[in-house]
């Protein structure tokens, strides 16, 4: 069988370049079962199946790809699974704790990081290629423009690092954009110090007006909790993406 044929709506974009394929396999610390999202053609594939502390599975959408993979790569039976990882039931297939690895499908990533939050207590550690702006995005820092809901999200509780930046030629076809390598380490964090899931809707909300002081979007929430005596307190008078995520606990304990 020959090569697939890349699909736009897929995020299809493979790596060519095998250094850096390399470096993305080389940069999971490993030791636990492992899920690769979106193997293509296999390109981080290879390199994980060498490595003897790492059983691997694998999610792919393609038909195409599964068909490749299949063809070309030994023992993928009961490793391979063809489908939507946006839709697999985690806990089934990962009783234990598990990583994650891949050169994620940039119209998807987003949404990939929030599935790794819903799972957050099974994945200590998570590889991913992703788009350099998003790389940037989820590693920021507050102060920044860039600093925003996955940010604080993610960083409650994962430590990221952004490994390196992977230019656009190392890819058939090439994407338009930049791409990195950024890894997830899971912080000792076991609780927030608040409640969590008003935690998520104080930061979404906060960002939806990232430009305004927090006052403006976070009224309707302070009014519909009774909580309205709170929004003269100076915290209110800052942008969201100056706050820490302690200072997205304090306010979410001063709305709860
Ligand atoms: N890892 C390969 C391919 C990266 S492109 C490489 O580095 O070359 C992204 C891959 O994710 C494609 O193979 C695409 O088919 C797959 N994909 C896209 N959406 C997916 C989804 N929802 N679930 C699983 N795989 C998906």
């Amino acid at each position: 069988m020959t090569e697939v044929r890349a699909k736009k709506a897929l995020g299809q974009h493979f790596l060519t370049d095998q250094k850096v394929a390399r470096a993305i396999v080389d940069a999971l610390h490993g030791g636990l079962p492992t899920l690769e999202v979106g193997p293509g053609m296999g390109v981080l594939t290879q390199y994980l199946l060498e490595r003897e502390d790492i059983d691997l599975k694998l999610i792919e959408i393609d038909t195409e790809s599964v068909e490749y993979l299949l063809t070309h790569f030994q023992g993928m039976q009961g490793k391979l699974m063809e489908g939507d990882f946006l839709r697999l039931k985690l806990e089934k297939l990962f009783p234990e704790k598990f990583a994650i690895i891949g050169n994620f499908p940039y119209n998807i990533s987003s949404q990939i990081f929030f599935k790794v939050l819903d799972y957050k207590d099974s994945i200590p550690e998570v590889v991913g290629m992703v788009q350099k702006e998003v790389a940037e995005r989820i590693a920021e820092k507050p102060g920044s423009k860039t600093y925003g809901i996955l940010s604080v999200l993610l960083q409650a509780w994962y430590d990221i690092e952004y490994l390196f930046t992977v230019g656009s030629g190392c890819f058939a076809p090439p994407p338009k954009v930049e791409s990195a390598v950024i890894r997830l380490t899971r912080n000792s964090r076991t609780s927030l110090g608040c409640d969590e899931a008003l935690f998520k809707t104080v930061v979404k909300t906060a960002f939806g007006q990232r430009r305004k002081m927090m006052r403006n979007p976070l009224k309707p929430l302070a009014l519909a909790r009774g909580k309205a005596d709170v929004l003269s307190q100076d915290i209110f008078s800052q942008r969201p993406e100056q706050l820490s995520v302690e200072d997205f606990v304090a306010l979410t304990n001063l709305l709860d």
